[in-house]
């Protein structure tokens, strides 16, 4: 176990560490006595302090150190602005980008990924610099997926990794904690932080059986989606394991790890097993595979693991399924599926079928896909739907380029997208159907919510295996089922599909393709990082003013926030994406999505100076530009939603002090203590209610103390000052996080001791 194995083929001297992993789950073991879970063996062996870590499921929060973090474009932006405030020369921890989300499908791969290199230019020019000069290994516009990228280079068993991307848990299927983050847990981690998760419930899925005919692993996913529904993992990993695991291809449990994020899981993972071993062989990491078969006994479930919920399913009763149309819970077998289309009056016309994306989109899965299609050529028909393939990355589109998948689903139909996203996120110049008119898709992705491939909310789309995609493409109809029906052949005769095949790995092995990967250079000194000043897309980030060290008086209340606040509301998406790395120009969507308590309306609020009613951004700025602090007051469960760290940094650039509110979704209420701001809870709830939105507070931030309650003196208009008590969290290092400006000011004050 001393041996020496390297993480990936990318980087030198990052070793995995099965030791150290073993030496922590034994402290943890001791201290347990009960016998583990895979999951919470991965969680166990990698926290900070084993000895003293309290570890109760779904209770206690737990200090961890992830082996990797990996970013995808859209959020990377942020993270790395965020990194290089701290003044640090690179990442304490492995860290990779990887350029995906922002190439839009229109006319095909080569043109669409030369179209994104012209528009996206500073910004992926920004990815490769600051990436060279901090040690991250980039991943050029055209390489690939994030997930399939890291499940062919990065993921291996046992290990713990962070990603800016809520399908990161695809790892799972090389037995890899993978779990998706915002920015700002990222940035710790790459700043050498722990970081910090509450410590995931654990649902067990026992699989036995095996598979055959039309159902493939995505229907397993499908399958567990249903029973689940999109809550049902929430704050749980998802543990597969059982005689019926052994069956699948590791990239099939990539896939039903990747989709678990559709039911809230925090991650899912496999046990390790002869099937990873024979996809990290083929991914040239046989050295790997060996290393973890050395440490295969803490790769899987302890004899009498406890789930706190288990789910058994019956593979060789397993039918295919199809999920949707706008949720990815509402799951039908194929059996009952004709019924479910007349019942719903879905449209029954199949105007554009998808396959690919980084949840299905491997060699076995194109190349059950190429056998179906060539089944239909042989008949003498092609694709009755529009059709587009979108290979996971560089490595898979080579590999079935050479061994000649792509050309048969090309000939099927097929338009061949870049190696991306695109209509998977919505970059997907969609022009067969108008906006608002009514008509059904059919993908092997894995989201389905309303509007998110082509912004229309009228499109009906539907999930299901990639086999599925490419059968009901042929008849171009949701009313065909090729287990039963059949088809016309070219001479008008009917014939009935055979059940797909396909090679889970490559013969003769993987083709990389073309190089994509650009490796940090080792003198990196001397590269500066550009960021035009100009820029409408990028903004350095200055770190933000340490705290005065006084209390604050006759402050402003900016707006009283009624009901649910989410991070939505606070930090809408959509077109604000764009601007992900701009802080000034984002933080013009800040708050506008919420309700203000004095009017009920969103974006209106009155300015305290001035009296006059506008924009929420607008009338923050006039605050600012006043040296006059703000806070925000809010209702229950404020910032409840994503991580998304622009939630919190937003209110900080345009001058808050504190955020209080009856209660906070915990993520934002660390967010908002690393940006340097105060999260402060009414001690009685009811005092929610007794301030009104035109009132003025005096928040005597001197008495903020580790366990202590601090006052605030409210003057109403015309009534009697009053005080309320506030409680917080915060712990003795959070208290410097406020009083240095931010978490990043500590880090770098540190740094600099
Ligand atoms: Fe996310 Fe879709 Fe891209 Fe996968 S293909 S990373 S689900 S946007």
């Amino acid at each position: 176990l001393s041996q020496k194995v390297e993480m990936t083929n990318w980087e030198k001297g990052h070793y995995i560490n099965y030791k150290k992993m073993s030496e922590n789950l034994a402290i943890v073991r001791s201290r347990l006595n009960r016998p583990l879970t895979f999951a919470e063996k991965i969680l166990y062996s990698h926290l900070d302090d084993p000895h003293g870590q309290d570890i109760e499921r779904g209770k206690s929060y737990l200090k961890l150190r992830p082996d990797r973090v990996a970013c995808q474009d859209a959020t990377a932006q942020m993270a790395i602005l965020q990194f290089m405030s701290a003044n640090m020369p690179s990442v304490a921890t492995p860290t990779t980008v990887h350029c995906d989300h922002l190439i839009e499908a229109q006319v095909g791969g080569e043109k669409d990924l030369a179209r994104a290199q012209d528009i996206n230019k500073e910004v992926y020019d920004f990815l490769s610099s600051s990436c060279a000069k901090y040690n991250i290994g980039f991943w050029r516009p055209g390489s690939g997926i994030i997930h399939q990228i890291v499940l062919e280079n990065y993921a291996f068993p046992g290990g713990l990794m962070i990603g800016t991307d809520s399908h990161t848990p695809n790892a799972g299927g090389l037995g890899m904690c993978a779990i998706g983050v915002g920015g700002a847990d990222a940035v710790d981690v790459m700043a050498n932080l722990p970081w910090e998760v509450k410590a995931p419930k654990i649902i067990g899925v026992r699989l036995t059986g095996e598979m055959s005919g039309w159902t493939a692993p995505k229907d397993i996913i499908l399958k567990v989606a249903g029973i689940l529904t999109v809550k049902g993992g929430t704050g749980a990993i998802i543990e597969y394991h059982g005689p019926g695991v052994n069956a699948l291809s590791a990239t099939g449990m990539g896939t039903i790890c990747n989709m678990g994020a559709e039911i809230g899981a925090t991650t899912s993972v496999f046990p390790f097993n002869d099937r990873m071993y024979d996809y990290l062989a083929a991914t040239k990491r046989k050295a790997i595979g060996d290393f973890a078969r050395n440490y295969a006994a803490e790769l899987k479930e302890d004899k009498g693991a406890q789930y706190d919920e288990l789910i058994e399913l019956n593979l060789s009763e397993l039918e295919p399924h199809i999920n949707g149309p706008f949720t990815p819970d509402l799951a039908t077998p194929i059996s009952k599926f004709k019924d479910a289309v007349a019942t719903n009056k879905w449209p029954e016309e199949l105007k554009v079928g998808l396959i690919g994306s980084c949840t299905n989109s491997s060699y076995e899965d194109m190349s059950r896909a190429a056998s179906i299609a060539r089944d239909a050529l042989n008949h003498g028909i092609k694709a009755k739907s529009m059709f587009t393939v979108t290979p996971g990355s560089e490595q898979i589109r080579a590999t079935i380029e050479r061994d000649g998948q792509l050309e048969t689903l090309e000939e099927f139909g097929g338009m061949v997208l870049a190696n991306a996203c695109g209509p998977c996120i919505g970059q997907w110049d969609r022009r067969d159907v108008k906006k608002g008119e009514a008509n059904s898709i059919l993908s092997s992705y894995n989201r389905n919510f309303t509007g998110r491939n082509d912004a229309n909310p009228a499109t009906h789309s539907f999930v299901t295996s990639p086999d599925l995609v490419v059968a009901l493409t042929l008849a171009g109809t949701l009313n065909f089922n090729p287990l039963t029906d059949t088809l016309k052949d070219k001479d008008g005769k009917d014939f009935k599909l055979s059940p797909p095949t396909g090679e889970g790995l490559p013969s003769r092995g993987y083709d990389p393709g073309r190089d994509t990967y650009q490796a940090p250079p080792e003198d990196r000194a001397s590269i500066s990082v550009a960021v035009s000043p100009t820029s409408d897309r990028l903004q350095i980030l200055n770190g933000f003013e340490a705290w005065d060290g006084k209390d604050a008086m006759d402050v402003p209340i900016l707006i009283k926030t009624k009901g649910k606040t989410t991070t939505d509301h606070i930090s809408m998406a959509g077109p604000w994406l764009k601007y992900r790395g701009h802080l000034d120009n984002i933080s013009n969507n800040m708050l506008i999505g919420a309700i203000n308590a004095a009017n009920g309306e969103a974006n209106k609020v009155k300015n305290m100076v001035t009296g006059e009613v506008d924009a929420v951004p607008a009338t923050a700025r006039d605050y600012k530009k006043r040296g006059i602090k703000w806070v925000v007051i809010g209702d229950w469960n404020y910032g409840e939603g994503s991580s998304r760290e622009h939630a919190a940094l937003e209110p900080r650039h345009l001058g808050a002090l504190a955020i209080i509110t009856r209660s906070f979704a915990r993520i934002h209420e660390t967010n908002l203590k690393k940006q340097g701001l105060m999260p402060l809870t009414f001690a009685d709830p009811a005092d929610y209610d007794k301030i009104n939105p035109d009132d003025k507070v005096d928040v005597m931030c001197t008495e903020l103390a580790v366990g202590k309650p601090l006052t605030l003196r409210v003057h109403p208009k015309d009534g009697k000052t009053w005080e309320a008590k506030l409680n917080h969290t915060f712990n003795e290092s959070q208290l410097s996080w406020f009083k240095d400006g931010s978490a990043l000011n500590t880090m770098a004050r540190h740094a600099e001791a």
